[in-house]
């Protein structure tokens, strides 16, 4: 396997170089899965209280109805996403676009206004805007975000930091030491500890009584009140590369460790790299990646029936690819699409809801309505 440097045409008019490794396949356009997994049907423990103690958001990046099937026909028919009661739909468009990027995208969902792309955190005049995950933490309530990207990436950047473009990441980096957010898992590292200005904000967070940590082995024997896990210098490998369960143990230990607040937590998780799988026209990375993170949404949901004050809600930024599902099987899981595009389109994206409350997420809604039911259901 070779690394390639991977340039991402997101939106007309805005070049974003990536370097993040992609799986080389002899054919892209079919994917015959071979690693099945049950699902156990968590969300059929009706939830009746109202009262929303804890939010877990799950991001499938560039996840549209396509990305969600072509998992559901990968799997024999089956996916935890498909046991959630309630599904609607989001309108992805950004302040200044018909087509979102991931920053807008997520920073809609993060301040509640559409803003413009390669945003993160700042309102459409680049003014900075206090986040839900800001707001959570000022409230005593834990907060916490998983990622299969760099944390500095757009989507989880756009819930901690505040700058006018995404391609900042060294200070996006720094503005993780602003917050006091309980804990953060994903890769990353390089602009943490190699920046231009010579800080080591490892260290640094060791000192403000971080547990640092770089790999999954140390990250489940991790003890600490506060947790930052990098584990890759920048994107994590996919999962067809050998990233292996490291999303769905991420998000069972996030779950795990924030829950011991009496108060609540918010904890966001990210599927960051269905997204890439769009973009590469990739069958078998878009199948593959939507797998992995449904198994996360098992684990959240899994929480969710338990304790009864989790609302759960899952969806995306906006579709990557304009995939769609051409042909496969049920029976056996295999998938074959098609794609119009290697950049991100307009079609709005599915949003699916268990727990308390989670009955106002049907219909269609703007993607910054998820925003203000989050805030008003936790009361902030
Ligand atoms: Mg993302
Ligand atoms: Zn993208």
């Amino acid at each position: 396997m070779k690394n390639f440097i991977f340039l991402c045409l997101l939106i007309p008019g805005s070049l974003l170089a990536q370097d993040y490794t992609k799986p080389e396949l002899a054919d892209k356009t079919r994917y015959e899965n071979k690693t099945f997994y049950r699902v156990k049907d968590y969300a059929k423990n009706e939830i009746t209280g109202k009262k929303v103690k804890n939010i877990i958001f799950l991001i499938g990046d560039g996840t549209g109805t396509s990305q969600i099937y072509s998992g559901l026909v990968g799997n024999k028919g089956n996916l935890y996403l498909k046991t959630m009661p309630y599904s609607g739909f989001s309108k992805t468009n950004s302040s200044d676009n018909l087509i979102t990027d991931s920053a807008a995208g997520a920073t809609a969902f993060s301040i509640g206004e559409k803003t413009y792309n390669g945003a993160i955190g700042v309102d459409k005049d680049k003014n900075p805007k206090k986040t839900l995950l800001e707001m959570a933490d000022e409230n005593g309530i834990s907060t916490g975000m998983v990622a299969t990207c760099a944390i500095t990436h757009a989507t989880p950047a756009s819930f901690i930091a505040h700058q006018p473009s995404r391609k900042m990441g060294e200070e996006i980096a720094a503005d993780f030491l602003d917050t006091d957010i309980d804990l953060f898992i994903g890769g990353g590292k390089n602009h943490f500890n190699k920046r231009k200005d010579g800080r080591n904000l490892f260290a640094e967070l060791h000192t403000n009584g971080y547990d640092t940590v770089t790999s999954m082995g140390a990250l489940k024997k991790a003890k600490g009140a506060k947790i930052a896990a990098l584990l890759a210098e920048e994107q994590l490998p996919p999962y067809l590369m050998g990233r292996g369960d490291m999303l769905p143990e991420s998000s069972k230990f996030a779950i795990n460790k924030l829950s011991k607040n009496d108060k609540g937590f918010f904890l966001m998780i990210e599927g960051s790299q269905i997204d890439w799988g769009g973009h590469d026209n990739n069958v078998p990375y878009i199948v593959s990646e939507m797998l992995d993170f449904d198994r996360a949404i098992g684990e959240a949901l899994k929480f969710a029936a338990k304790d009864g004050e989790t609302l759960v809600v899952v969806t995306a930024d906006h579709e990557t690819g304009g995939f769609s599902i051409n042909g496969g099987d049920l029976a056996t899981g295999v998938v074959e699409g098609k794609f119009t595009t290697g950049s991100h389109t307009g079609v709005m994206v599915p949003v699916f809801s268990y727990g308390p409350q989670a009955e106002r997420f049907s219909g269609i809604i703007e993607n910054t309505d998820i925003f203000h039911i989050f805030k008003e259901v936790l009361g902030l």
